[in-house]
């Protein structure tokens, strides 16, 4: 594995490796890796792509300074990890090669309905952060292929918006791949890391709470189960911020099952200062 610091290293080195034929397939990822972000790099080599994963903590999508500053940092365990899982190129560029003082090279994209539902409303300014950084990343790579983890399902519809946005895209294709979870059903995610033992013995919830969304439907009201949701996840130590139901291909929010449509059902929680999200599609 190669791993490149700056912008213009990276670019000449993917150049000539485009001219051989290869085709890029790109993980943007912050690091304190798992098997979650592995299983996108596998999904990438499963499909014969020369892999280029990118290890970058963006300052600009964080609307709490406190998450940004306690966002885990393991680089040299991530390294290790990447190397075993076969990856071809880590990029791990400083907050000055992602943000130049040029301000030509940042970006700032709008994602109208998008930004204002779920994560858009408890996260103000996260998606407009979300956008620049990966706007900037996939002008550099400028890959074949882009992959990203349903965990961050409404993440994925704006990095799709985005995409579209961008000139240049155009061959670019976006494979979304299924979430990862631990034994117990919690989805893997690097803010994992921080949970204290008693509050990961209760994490597994959020997901036992989406199966029950799942699994009642044409049994139960959807706002009779949101409630159980809500008040369950309140009795075991969570500030549940969004228990919903949405339209899986635009997000638009549901208060009842349409099983006319395509669903996903979406959490958003936090335990003591840690946040966690996870989503189900309900096919
Ligand atoms: P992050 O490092 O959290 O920004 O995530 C980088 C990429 O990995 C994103 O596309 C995430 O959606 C994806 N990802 C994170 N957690 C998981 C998981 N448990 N399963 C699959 N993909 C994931």
């Amino acid at each position: 594995m190669i791993i490149f610091k700056k912008e213009d290293d990276l670019r000449a080195y993917l150049l000539k490796i485009k001219e051989k034929g290869a085709n890029i397939g790109f993980v943007p990822t912050m690091g304190a890796l798992h098997n979650g972000h592995v299983s996108l790099l596998q999904q990438s080599r499963k499909n014969g792509d020369f892999t280029v994963v990118s290890i970058f903590v963006n300052p600009t999508q964080f609307n709490d300074k406190q998450d940004f500053e306690k966002y885990p940092v393991t680089i040299h365990e991530d390294e290790l990890m990447l190397i075993d899982a076969g990856c071809d190129v880590l990029f791990l560029p400083s907050v000055d090669e992602v943000y130049p003082e040029t301000a030509e090279k940042t970006t700032t994209y709008e994602f109208g309905y998008l930004d204002t539902v779920l994560e858009g409303a408890h996260r103000p300014g996260h998606f407009k952060g979300v956008g620049q950084v990966v706007a900037r990343l996939l002008s550099i790579v400028e890959p074949d292929t882009l992959y990203l983890g349903q965990k961050d399902y409404q993440q994925c519809m704006v990095i799709k918006d985005l995409i579209g946005q961008m000139s240049g895209m155009e061959g670019l294709s976006l494979e979304i791949c299924p979430i990862k979870r631990e034994a117990d059903g919690l989805a893997m995610s690097s803010r994992n890391k921080r949970l204290t033992d008693p509050q990961r013995n209760v994490a597994g919830l959020l997901y036992q709470c989406l199966v029950s969304i799942r699994t009642q439907i044409g049994e139960k009201k959807f706002s009779i189960v949101q409630k159980e949701c809500l008040d369950i996840l309140s009795d075991k130590g969570f500030e549940p911020e969004y228990v919903a139901l949405a339209d899986a291909t635009d997000l638009t929010l549901l208060d009842e099952y349409d099983t006319t449509r395509s669903m996903v059902a979406l959490i958003a929680a936090k335990i003591g200062d840690i946040r966690l999200i996870d989503n189900m599609l309900l096919q």
